[in-house]
């Protein structure tokens, strides 16, 4: 099968390099032949809502899919309706795009849902703002309700003193005021769904950030008291959306307690261990899934952590030194805050993988 990926970056690329050995061929549709999957699959030049280069894309490939949430969810429901796709062959449904991409309409599916997620209001105006601060407490969090990522447009708000300052930062953008949850650990679940219904998980991994960047993803244990809550809570999502592809659900634990923070409809940044970690990767799962294939066996395979190279990349032979860790460069131009690639360490005991972290960390 050949399947056409709108976006060209580092997740197109390592879906396609999943794919090779299954035969399965992509194509990806990016603004610029150089890029990260650029340098592995072929590239439609275009951009990502050009109704003509999207057209182009589905006409060459069997089944299309997404590598990220910011694409325009109008110019895909378009294709979508104008029977493109008979029988439908565009996965992850354009409703889980749509979701994603607006901070309100997400928070509003996870309480239909009855899964918890922060306290919110949305905010229009500084007089809005203002008038939630009373509802909702400090310390809080403003973010911009879309094109958020990677930690950008949201400001933290810890005093009333800076509610103009911080509101003209993001002024003119419709927001939403989160209250700051003082989490215990930061956790994503990441579930896969095939054409057929078939669901299964990765085991939990447990994430850092730094300024908002995904810096250091740890694999816990398959027996995570989290585990049942989170796949129950994911589950609700998938089987909701008659979702197909792999969804990722950002979580905060707090006391015992899941706290649902956002969607991706698509694999994800904290699921790239899962390449050397697991039995069958994330990609290979997606692949399979939209292409209606038997899904892969997820179990993890002894202890897998995965670190982050942004900004910069070290050394490759300092880095090649340290046993069992596997790196990824995905061919990018180093700028600051850019993920330029990720380095995965497994090992068969958690004493092994801290020592091949600590090691892998002074490099970095
Ligand atoms: P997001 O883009 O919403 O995933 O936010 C990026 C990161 O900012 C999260 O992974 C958290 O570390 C932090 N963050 C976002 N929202 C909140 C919140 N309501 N409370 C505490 N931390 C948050």
């Amino acid at each position: 099968m050949h399947i056409g990926v709108i976006g060209g970056g580092q997740l197109a690329q390592m879906m396609a390099l999943a794919g090779y050995p299954l035969g399965l061929k992509v194509t990806c549709l990016e603004p610029t032949v150089a890029c990260s999957a650029g340098l592995v699959t072929d590239v439609i030049v275009g951009e990502y809502d050009d109704i003509r280069q999207l057209k182009q894309l589905a006409d060459q490939t069997d089944v299309l899919t997404y590598e990220f949430e910011n694409i325009s969810y109008e110019t895909l429901a378009q294709l979508d309706r104008q029977h493109q796709f008979t029988p439908k062959r565009l996965y992850p449904t354009t409703a889980a795009l749509r979701i994603s991409q607006d901070r309100l309409q997400e928070k509003q599916f996870f309480e239909a849902l009855q899964i918890p997620t922060t306290r919110y209001l949305p905010i229009d105006s500084l007089l809005d703002l203002q008038a939630a601060i009373t509802q909702i407490g400090l310390p809080a969090i403003l973010k911009t309700r879309r094109f958020g990522y990677d930690g950008k447009g949201q400001q933290p708000l810890t005093s009333p003193e800076d509610l103009s300052a911080v509101w003209a930062t993001l002024e003119n953008q419709a927001c939403l005021l989160e209250n700051k949850v003082s989490f215990d650990r930061e956790i994503s679940c990441i579930g896969v769904r095939n054409i057929q219904g078939e669901i299964r998980f990765y085991a939990l991994t447990e994430n850092q950030h730094k300024s908002g960047i995904l810096h250091l993803s740890r694999v816990t244990a398959q027996q995570d008291p989290m585990t049942a809550l989170a796949q129950t809570y994911v589950t609700r999502i998938l089987t909701q959306l008659d979702y197909v592809g792999v969804l990722t659900v950002e979580f905060f634990e707090q006391a015992g307690q899941l706290i649902a923070n956002e969607i991706a409809p698509r694999v994800h940044n904290s699921g790239h261990w899962t390449i050397e970690g697991a039995d069958t990767s994330q990609f290979e799962n997606h692949l399979r899934a939209i292409c209606g294939l038997p899904l892969g066996a997820t179990e993890t395979r002894g202890q897998v952590a995965m670190l982050n190279l942004v900004g910069e990349i070290p050394p490759l032979e300092k880095m090649l030194s340290i046993p069992n860790i596997h790196v990824h460069l995905y061919g990018k131009t180093p700028r600051a805050r850019r993920k330029l690639g990720h380095v995965t360490i497994c090992a068969a005991s958690q004493e092994m993988l801290n020592q091949r972290l600590t090691a892998l960390l002074k490099i970095i």
